[in-house]
């Protein structure tokens, strides 16, 4: 059975950070703002490492002016998630979780957006407006080798007790990669890193990189340079490298080689991508599609660099896209003291 939900000015598709904090701004306005997110609030977040720290400081990621607080400098992943759940609580925001959106068609001035619940139920919304802020987690960015898709690989890193004692390749030369790395050998695995490039990504952070390098100097974490997995199999991965194909124990293996943002539901709608930046068509400063009244917000609009736009300064983007709405001057982006290389 279709269900026909009431009207709302502005229609949010993704209940991250930054689809929270549009929500806020368009509240604020006087605007009827809702979320559709198709699973939890702030999703993204509970797919973290579950000991991981942010690396932005918690004023930096607040929303809507409520102060972020906590007793160390850098929030853990739980303190965000609990930060959010307060904030979405505390403005009363109309946020609809486990209710994905399917399609978002425009008839005349508004939009008609399809959603499905996790029970199977679909749903229409209608909206003025629509603004989409689906974010980083959209599919990972896969090898492309035989044997990617076994149950011992993984694609998200969560922590490194179950691999205690195993052998462990991990894929990747970002942070993403580096700290799994460093967690599962802290954990007692034994670990060798895997990496197309030389040595490691130019942004990986700071205070990570001399552990690292520590690490393996030592010998504790096996390295692979220039060296590419060429196939996976129960308990084996085989690389290939600058010699022969070798091949390696591995119990369990940690493809760390990011995420690439789902756009189909903009192309679908009629927005163009660009095929080498990933990027959606828009305007920079109010950032409306070229399909007057619908918007996007967050890690989306970066395209294939989820590195250029994170939640200290998506977090910003609502208000922009709100001014739009109200015919106000669109406010500056923020400058920025943080850089992200996940
Ligand atoms: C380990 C780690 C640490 C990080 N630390 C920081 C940090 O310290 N500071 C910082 O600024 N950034 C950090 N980031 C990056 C940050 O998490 C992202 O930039 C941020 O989550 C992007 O926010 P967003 O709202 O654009 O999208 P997301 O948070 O990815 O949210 C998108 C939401 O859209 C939903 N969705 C997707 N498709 C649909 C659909 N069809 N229908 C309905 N809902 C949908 C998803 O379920 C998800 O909840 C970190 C990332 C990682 C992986």
């Amino acid at each position: 059975m279709v269900r026909v939900s009431d009207v709302v000015d502005l229609l949010i598709v993704g209940g991250g950070p930054c689809g929270l904090a549009a929500a806020i701004a368009a509240q604020r306005a006087g605007l009827r703002a809702r979320v559709l997110d198709a699973g939890s609030l702030v999703s993204t977040i509970t797919q973290y490492p579950y000991y991981v720290s942010f690396f932005s400081t918690a004023e930096k990621l607040s929303l809507g002016g409520v102060p972020f607080v906590v007793a160390t400098d850098k929030p853990s992943r739980r303190d965000g998630l609990a930060y959010y759940r307060a904030v979405t609580k505390h403005f009363a925001l109309d946020v609809r979780q486990y209710e994905r959106v399917t399609a978002i068609e425009r008839h005349g001035e508004t939009f008609d957006i399809q959603s499905v619940s996790m029970e199977g139920r679909t749903s229409t919304t209608h909206a003025g407006a629509v603004c989409v802020a689906t974010g980083y987690f959209g599919s990972p960015n896969r090898l492309g080798v035989p044997g990617e898709t076994l149950p011992h690989v993984q694609h998200v890193y969560r922590e490194g007790h179950a691999a205690y004692d195993q052998d462990v390749v991990v894929v990747g030369g970002g942070n993403s990669a580096a700290e799994a790395a460093l967690d599962l050998w802290r954990a007692g695995a034994r670990v060798t890193l895997v990496h197309f490039g030389p040595t490691f990504d130019k942004k990986i952070k700071p205070w990570v990189l001399p552990d690292l390098q520590n690490r393996m100097n030592e010998g504790a974490i096996g390295a692979r340079w220039n060296s590419r997995v060429t196939a996976i199999e129960p308990g084996v991965v085989t690389i290939g490298g600058e010699q022969a194909d070798d091949r390696v124990p591995a119990r369990f293996v940690f493809v760390m080689t990011g995420f690439a943002p789902n756009t189909t539901l903009l192309r679908d709608a009629g927005v163009p991508i660009d095929p080498v930046t990933g990027v959606p068509q828009h305007d920079p400063d109010t950032l409306e599609t070229n399909l007057p009244g619908l918007f996007i917000a967050g890690v989306v609009v970066a395209g294939f660099d989820a590195n250029k736009v994170f939640i200290e300064n998506g977090r910003f983007h609502g208000d922009r896209i709100v001014a739009r709405l109200m015919g106000r001057p669109v406010p500056a982006p923020p400058k920025l003291s943080a850089e992200l290389d996940t």
